[in-house]
């Protein structure tokens, strides 16, 4: 197909606009950018103050600087000195400064002498001269070009390889000209007059190409809220659904729950028993309940499941409980069948790692109704578990499934209560809008008697002491977790491979102790065999891989030795601490780390060392990884945020919030003529993803 010269609109595929051709579109779209509207959606990364360029003169050591200066020399390093920078001198009306990169030897092919650049970057001092080291830089042609690259506000987008910044921003200059103005208001008039939000055609112009730092504000101020009100519009509706669809209400006498809670050797926390309530009188009500378990490790989130599970199977139904990955589901499996066998409840595991035959059966009994309480993945879900009378889901580790897959089991069964359990504590702002369709309860107390966690990080130097005092730890009675990033040796990464390890431990460090040795590669029989040897205190040292991330429960462990412990992530390593601690005895977490570490390594193994607090952890980790990362939103099936900061703007996302929520209260699917301009944005912006009525 080929370009024409008809004005492109805002559904234009951007290959179809003019000056736009087939390489170019293959890399917009590998920035996700299809049609007009996708870039005209686009928020730049930052913009460079252009009108006031920093003369060279007044250039201060130190600060980065926007400035702009014809080439006058230019001085690629000498062959074979790579440690040489590549230079260039330029000049402007105040005088001369020289612009430097390492590493960039392409640059010798593209920077010529009397080119005009315009360069954004730090200043240092070299040999006594002033150095604008490794800046941007933009090469400026005269003429009608300088309006729009230089002496404005200029947009600097995100690249794809091989897509120049001159060339994005003119594309996108282009259509904000041609197409800016096509862009409809989706707001109510009322809510942008309430917010005092400016037009939404207006704010796309000035996103990119603005004529103030004013303006700027205001389109992104206005770019936020909308993606905020869209994605709580969303998350609104589906909560709507479930608070107006008919659900079951399981409210038995509570002899199961009785006779648990009789037999557990301690009582609820406080904690614990508001939660219970809040989630007991949801089940007892006759609409799905829909909500989010949200405890740090350790704080007891387990019972509280398996009471409801215990409610849901006395009221007649099944319930299913499931884990993000196979080696938690196993580990859920032990520790419901401990709880719930004793009292007559049969539970029975569904894992892929079953025999074809076997899991067939095992299909089969759930159908029947035969078996009260299934644990398994979340395949459980997508390979079409068929139940009899599924009444209750209860899904842990919840970040790591999405808004799509709850949506899913919720289809499941007949308006089945979800319980979603999270050992990820994130600050209540954040859980309205990542969660915005569940309630939430949270356990925000330990268990009496726990002691804080003594975590230190240590080289590899300190080994020998560390095994000593390992030694004397297991003579005093206690058990110890090593734990390692790898089950093999990896060629390229230099690794001691947990098997080795635990045979070196076994046979040279520790000849008199047990060693044990879990790792994902075993079956689940061998696997459940090594935890019940180590629950029975039989294995004194037990050698994993990051099986034990989660759910592992030894009261006697006192503990947790995290090797290449620069390997995790900040919620693993506070995960695999959890699992010491949980007896009378003080505990340890060591993280043993090996070379020089990395910042981030370094500000994780620092966070773990300052703080056993979950909700602190999650703070840092989430200000590490950012938000999308930190929620798995790509995964997640959530819209993702271009304009909003999660962290920065959160009073403008509550106030988005508060308006999706009165909007919904009005018009539950949107199908008020008025809102057609949002709806149609909403579904755009959620793919598909969400289903609404179709307008009558
Ligand atoms: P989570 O899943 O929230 O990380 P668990 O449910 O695994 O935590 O519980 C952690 C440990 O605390 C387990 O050993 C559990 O038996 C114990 N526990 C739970 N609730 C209490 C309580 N109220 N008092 C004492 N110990 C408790
Ligand atoms: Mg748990």
């Amino acid at each position: 197909m080929t370009q024409t010269d008809a004005p492109p609109g805002l559904q234009t595929p951007l290959r179809f606009v003019k000056g736009v051709g087939p390489q170019r579109a293959s890399q917009l779209e590998r920035k996700g950018l299809r049609t007009v509207e996708d870039a005209l959606f686009v928020v730049p990364l930052r913009h460079e103050d252009r009108t006031r360029l920093t003369p060279f003169r007044a250039l201060v050591p130190g600060q980065a600087a926007t400035c702009s200066g014809v080439i006058v020399g230019v001085s690629p390093p000498p062959p074979g000195r790579a440690r040489v920078p590549f230079t260039v001198m330029l000049r402007d009306q105040s005088g001369y400064a020289t612009a430097s990169w390492f590493g960039w030897r392409y640059l010798a092919r593209v920077l010529k002498r009397g080119q005009r650049l315009v360069l954004h970057g730090r200043v240092g001092r070299y040999k006594g001269a002033m150095v604008i080291q490794q800046p941007d830089y933009e090469i400026v042609e005269s003429g009608e070009d300088e309006r729009l690259h230089t002496g404005r506000l200029v947009p600097v987008y995100s690249l794809t390889e091989g897509l120049p910044q001159r060339a994005l921003r003119t594309l996108m200059w282009r259509l904000v000209d041609a197409c800016g103005a096509e862009v409809q208001e989706v707001l109510p008039e009322g809510v942008r007059a309430r917010r005092s939000l400016v037009g939404l055609a207006q704010a796309v112009r000035d996103a990119h190409f603005p004529e103030t730092d004013a303006a700027l504000a205001a389109a992104r101020r206005r770019l936020t809220f909308d993606e905020g009100l869209l994605l709580q519009l969303g998350l609104a509706i589906l909560r709507s659904r479930v608070s107006r669809a008919r659900g079951l209400a399981m409210n038995p006498r509570g002899d199961l729950v009785a006779r648990l809670r009789a037999g557990l050797p301690w009582k609820l926390t406080g904690a614990q028993e508001r939660v219970w309530e809040e989630i007991r009188r949801d089940m007892a009500a006759p609409y799905p309940m829909h909500r989010l378990l949200q405890g740090d490790v350790g704080s007891g989130k387990t019972v509280v499941a398996a009471l409801a599970v215990l409610t849901a199977i006395e009221a007649g139904h099944q319930a299913a409980v499931m884990a993000p990955t196979e080696i938690l589901a196993e580990q859920h499996f032990m520790t419901f069948r401990q709880l719930l066998e004793p009292l007559g409840v049969r539970v029975t595991l569904l894992a892929s790692s079953l025999k074809p035959r076997e899991r067939a059966a095992r299909r089969a009994t759930v159908a029947a109704g035969e078996i009260a309480c299934v644990v398994g993945t979340h395949a459980l879900v997508q390979e079409g578990v068929e139940f009899r009378r599924l009444g209750l889901v209860v899904v842990d580790e919840q970040h790591r499934f999405g808004v799509e897959q709850r949506a899913r089991l919720r289809g499941k069964g007949e308006h089945a209560d979800l319980l979603v359990m999270t050992a990820t504590p994130i600050p209540r702002t954040l859980a309205l809008t990542i969660y915005g369709d569940l309630d939430v309860s949270i356990l925000d107390e330990l268990p009496p008697g726990r002691r804080p966690i003594v975590t230190v990080a240590r080289a590899e130097a300190k080994r020998r002491e560390i095994y000593k005092f390992l030694k004397a730890e297991v003579a005093a009675g206690r058990q110890i977790y090593v734990v390692y990033p790898l089950v093999e040796e990896s060629e390229a990464l230099d690794l001691k491979a947990a098997t080795d390890m635990a045979r070196h431990l076994g046979e040279e460090v520790f000849p008199d102790l047990t060693v044990g040795l879990l790792h994902g590669r075993l079956g689940f029989e061998e696997k459940d065999a090594i935890m019940q040897r180590f629950k029975a205190g039989e294995i004194h040292v037990l050698v994993s891989t990051t099986v034990i991330e989660v759910g592992i429960d030894v009261p006697n462990a006192s503990v947790m030795l995290v090797e290449h412990a620069e390997r995790f992530g900040l919620s693993q390593l506070h995960q695999l601490r959890g699992r010491v601690g949980r007896g009378e005895w003080r505990s340890y977490c060591i993280l043993l780390t090996a070379g020089h570490l990395g910042e981030e390594a370094q500000r994780r193994i620092d966070a773990m060392t300052a703080t056993n607090d979950g909700f602190r952890i999650a703070e840092v980790d989430l200000e590490l990884r950012g938000p999308g990362e930190f929620f798995g939103t790509r995964q997640s099936g959530l819209p993702e945020f271009r304009a909003a900061d999660l962290l920065r703007d959160t009073s403008l996302l509550e106030d988005a919030r508060r308006e999706a929520s009165g909007i919904v209260a009005r018009d539950p699917e949107l199908a008020d003529p008025a809102h057609r301009a949002l709806r149609a944005a909403l579904l755009a912006r959620w793919r598909g993803k969400l289903a609404l009525a179709t307008a009558g």
